[in-house]
């Protein structure tokens, strides 16, 4: 069994559909580990997206998924990182499956409603960045 970081962005917030996807994640038959709606402050959002520093789309980036509350949560269950990927559809809407959630209520990249982490490392820091350790024990 292994754990990954889900995260509902702003306007994953703002469309309404947080409570669609915990449903998804919870009727695959993961468990629901942590949860918390925040504003991330700059610095967080500096760490968790460190990967893309220097990037065109860094700085629109931060701006985005700063703009308004996220819901952070953490996903246990066999194989979650790749089958929650999977669940997200891909990083372009477009290109997304319907039956995916980003191919159900994306449409643009700069804008695809969630995040997953993409290994077990990144899943590892990722839920170390955005939750305390007693949050998630
Ligand atoms: P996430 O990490 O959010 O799950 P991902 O791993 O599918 O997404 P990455 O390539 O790691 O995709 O990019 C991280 C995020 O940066 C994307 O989800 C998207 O919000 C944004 N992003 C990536 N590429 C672009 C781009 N070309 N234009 C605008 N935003 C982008």
């Amino acid at each position: 069994s292994e754990r990954t970081f889900i995260m509902i962005k702003p306007d994953g917030v703002q469309r309404g559909v947080v409570g669609d996807i915990i449903r998804r994640f919870e009727q695959r038959g993961y468990k629901l580990v942590a949860l918390k709606m925040l504003q991330a402050p700059k610095t967080l959002l500096e760490s968790h997206y460190e990967e893309h520093k220097g990037k065109k789309f860094y700085e629109p980036l931060l701006e985005y998924i700063g703009s308004g509350p996220v819901v952070a949560t953490v996903w246990e269950g066999t194989n979650v990182i790749t089958v929650g990927r999977k669940m997200l559809g891909a990083t372009d809407p477009a290109k997304s499956e319907p039956g995916t959630i980003r191919g159900d209520f994306g449409i643009v990249t700069g804008r695809n409603i969630v995040h997953g982490s993409d290994s077990e490392s990144a899943a590892k820091r990722e839920i170390g960045l955005w939750f305390r350790p007693e949050e998630v024990s």
